[in-house]
């Protein structure tokens, strides 16, 4: 089964097959990790993003990684936090699940995910990480890839959450 790892830091320089972007559904840039990724990667990444023409919210999209050290970046979409009663907790667990999945279909062993939707999405940062660990722990539990799984805290805060979880 998978290892599951814990890292504080920045997600544009681990060493991984792919890193998860928290995009949007315009998969046209943004702010906070999205636009992280891409000034790390380099314009080419813009380009890929703008032919694939979109990502509906708890869908994800595979593109090369350019000028990062991940070979791909897996662009996903959480959803928006407008109170809990619209689907928010599946449309999350989606993400991941969904980023995984595209993960094991291209043959990858290693991929690390940001703290999806906690930023200016507003996702509870207790609940989004519960939702994340168990959308990834009931993923490698059932599937041989990806063999290794890393959750990228950003915030000091994610990863006091994840820690304690995580245990
Ligand atoms: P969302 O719109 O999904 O909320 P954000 O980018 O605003 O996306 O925030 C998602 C998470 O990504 C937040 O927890 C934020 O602290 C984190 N984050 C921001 N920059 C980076 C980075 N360079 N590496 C890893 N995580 C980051």
């Amino acid at each position: 089964m998978a290892k599951i790892e814990l890292v504080l830091g920045d997600i544009t320089q681990m060493d991984v097959d792919a890193i998860v972007n928290a995009a949007n559904e315009s998969l046209l840039g943004g702010g906070g990790v999205d636009g992280a990724i891409h000034r790390a990667a380099g314009p080419q990444l813009l380009e890929e993003c703008r032919a694939i023409g979109g990502c509906p919210t708890g869908e994800a999209r595979i593109t090369k990684g350019y000028n990062l050290n991940a070979r791909y970046v897996i662009h996903t979409v959480g959803p928006i936090w407008r109170g809990g009663q619209h689907n928010e907790t599946l449309l999350l667990r989606h993400a991941y699940v969904n980023s995984l999945k595209l993960a094991q279909k291209h043959g990858l062993k290693s991929i690390a995910f940001p703290n999806i939707s906690t930023g200016v999405y507003h996702f509870p940062k207790q609940s989004a990480a519960q939702i994340a660990i168990r959308a990834v722990e009931e993923f490698v539990t059932k599937n041989p890839l990806p063999e290794r799984v890393v959750f990228v805290c950003f915030d000091q805060e994610n990863y006091n959450i994840y820690r304690e979880i995580l245990g």
